[in-house]
């Protein structure tokens, strides 16, 4: 049986380990800076890419390689390349295929960090953004000039969860001779397959669901290896690379190479140059965390949808979205694509507005307050005092974010253990007050 033949949850105890010399069960981890060349012949052909091998850990690491190897199976691409951080990965991801003078078209509905990354650091460096409204794919389409090397979106949007029809934004792309670059961190690979649907480059931030437990960064980029970059919009992938001995990305590799020209261009150009690497020890807790993915996404989201069905009936919350609510703007088209949940992140509006909204997060057990999301602790969040604080209020209104909205990443708890940590916090502001003699009348 060939790897490829085996299911989700195969590949992700198995794919991309290949047993070494010490028989290691678990992936060893390779804490080395650099590799012996066999000879100067060998050493040359590694530099050349006629012989794929290891030179620098800056470049490739026999840990890494074996994350590598897992989520691009996971995904169903071609190649991938690990690197520091999700927003490492989504900025090397951008300068391998766009410089000075060009542009992308991307959804709003962006992470806090990507959208700052779009909005003010890219155009910098000559990269100019236009942001379009997700829930149109034609949005993007007439947002496309001359100069637009790629489209981006997120899977799952911030800060209202929002679900982007990925295949509707890959056709526009495609007919635009253009690749779809999206952001999966919010499904993972076991809740959506973004390359089945168009995606040609995918973007994960290790840090969350797929680590699963808070306890590292790293992001992956995935090459799905069937963009056609020859289409004449991207010069970068046919006129000599001075990064790289002249060589021309789409038109010089040899055969096996060829599809995963993209992939190659990130770990030879950004990733070696500039040199946002990940440690191979946090490598190894990203395969250790992989393994149990698709366990941790089927709770994640039951856990979720029963957080969000009994936010949703609960007198003090003014609204709640979830995709996997049956009445959530998102849930037809969610529901279409996403087989096997809606995934773990919840929001909702409390009555009573920012302040309520503070109070809550002030006050409320079990949730750990802090900037992250896919721990399998439960974690709350209030967007508009914290990680969306850098926008402007017309940017966060036109982003959907507005001043009562709770962010919750809904863990691994039980989950009558998370709807009561959020019921002795939703109570009206009166009865928390008088909470002593309410009960002692009671009694
Ligand atoms: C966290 C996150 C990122 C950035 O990833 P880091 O690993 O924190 O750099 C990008 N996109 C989304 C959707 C995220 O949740």
């Amino acid at each position: 049986m060939s790897e490829n033949k085996y299911h989700f949850e195969t590949l992700a105890l198995h794919a991309g380990q290949t047993i070494d010399a010490t028989q290691s069960r678990g992936v060893p981890v390779y804490r080395t800076s650099s590799y012996l060349f066999k000879s100067t012949e060998h050493a040359a052909n590694l530099f050349a890419l006629k012989e794929l091998g290891n030179i620098y850990t800056r470049l490739m690491n026999p840990t890494t390689d074996v994350l590598e190897q897992r989520v691009t199976q996971l995904e169903g691409g071609a190649a991938s390349v690990a690197l520091a951080s999700g927003t490492a990965a989504i900025f090397n991801a951008i300068i391998t295929l766009a410089e000075a003078g060009d542009e992308i078209v991307s959804a709003n509905n962006l992470y806090g960090g990507t959208y700052t990354q779009f909005d003010a650091i890219l155009p910098k460096l000559g990269i100019n953004v236009k942001f379009v409204d997700h829930k149109d794919p034609l949005n993007f389409e007439r947002a496309i000039t001359d100069k637009t090397k790629a489209l981006f979106i997120e899977t799952i949007g911030n800060p209202v969860l929002d679900y982007t029809d990925v295949k509707a934004i890959a056709d526009v792309a495609h007919r635009n001779g253009l690749p779809l670059i999206v952001d999966a961190t919010f499904t993972t690979p076991y809740l959506l397959k973004t390359i089945d649907l168009g995606a040609d480059i995918v973007i994960n931030s290790l840090t969350k669901w797929l680590g699963g437990h808070g306890s590292g960064l790293g992001g992956i980029i995935t090459d799905a290896g069937r963009f056609n970059w020859k289409g004449g919009r991207h010069p970068l992938f046919t006129e000599p690379d001075s990064n790289y001995h002249g060589l021309r990305w789409a038109i010089d590799l040899p055969e096996p190479l060829a599809p995963i020209a993209f992939a190659l261009r990130v770990r030879t150009v950004p990733l070696r140059n500039l040199g946002a690497s990940i440690s191979p020890d946090n490598s190894w807790i990203f395969i250790q965390g992989i393994e149990t993915l698709p366990l941790r996404m089927i709770r994640h989201s039951e856990n979720a949808l029963k957080v969000a069905e009994h936010l949703s009936q609960h007198p003090e919350v003014a609204w709640v979205r979830y995709p996997g609510l049956k009445n959530d703007p998102s849930y037809t088209l969610a529901s279409k694509d996403l087989k096997n949940g809606f995934g773990g992140m919840v929001v909702f509006g409390v009555k009573g507005g920012y302040e309520a909204a503070v109070k809550i997060i002030d006050n409320i057990k079990l949730f750990s307050h802090l900037a992250n999301v896919g721990d399998a602790k439960s974690l709350i969040l209030h967007p508009a005092s914290t990680s969306h604080s850098q926008l402007s209020a017309e940017q966060q209104l036109q982003s959907g974010l507005s001043p009562d909205l709770i962010r919750l990443s809904i863990g691994l708890e039980h989950s009558d253990d998370l709807i009561e940590a959020l019921n002795e916090v939703l109570q009206p502001v009166e009865s928390q007050k008088e909470g002593w003699l309410s009960k002692l009348i009671k009694k």
